[in-house]
């Protein structure tokens, strides 16, 4: 697709002409395009604002399906370190429950996880007191 055709130049000033329509919304493309690149997940942990550092910890989500009261408990309470954790921790053979990520302080995912040492953790289970995600 040739990106200018006719004689046609652009023409700040004139509104509503089709070469600036179309040269907008190429432009908001654009934008749209970087604003995606930026908002990937690894990206924004990356960052080193001490303040507000956090972790991705893995869960398991029964929102808007229908499941046994076995899959709410677990959803509700258990922390995983990674989607294969979540995968291998489901409360029985045949969940379909989702699995989702959280966002949480990284003070807290050291101390759900141990800081890397285990896979799993359950608010249920009242280990070390760590801080609410
Ligand atoms: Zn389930």
């Amino acid at each position: 697709m040739p990106r200018r055709h006719t004689g046609v130049v652009d023409a700040p000033g004139v509104p509503g002409s089709a070469m600036n329509r179309r040269s907008f919304l190429r432009s908001a493309a654009a934008t749209l395009g970087a604003t995606a690149a930026l908002t990937i997940p690894g990206i924004r942990e990356a960052s080193a604002d001490p303040k507000r550092r956090l972790r991705t910890a893995y869960r398991l989500s029964s929102h808007g399906l229908r499941v046994c009261s076995a899959c709410k408990d677990l959803d509700a309470n258990r922390f995983f370190i990674s989607g294969d954790a979540a995968n291998k921790g489901r409360a029985h053979l045949g969940c379909n429950c989702r699995i989702v990520t959280q966002q949480i302080a990284a003070g807290t995912w050291a101390c759900y996880f141990r800081g890397g040492r285990t896979s799993v953790y359950d608010r249920r289970w009242l280990r070390p007191r760590c801080p609410p995600a």
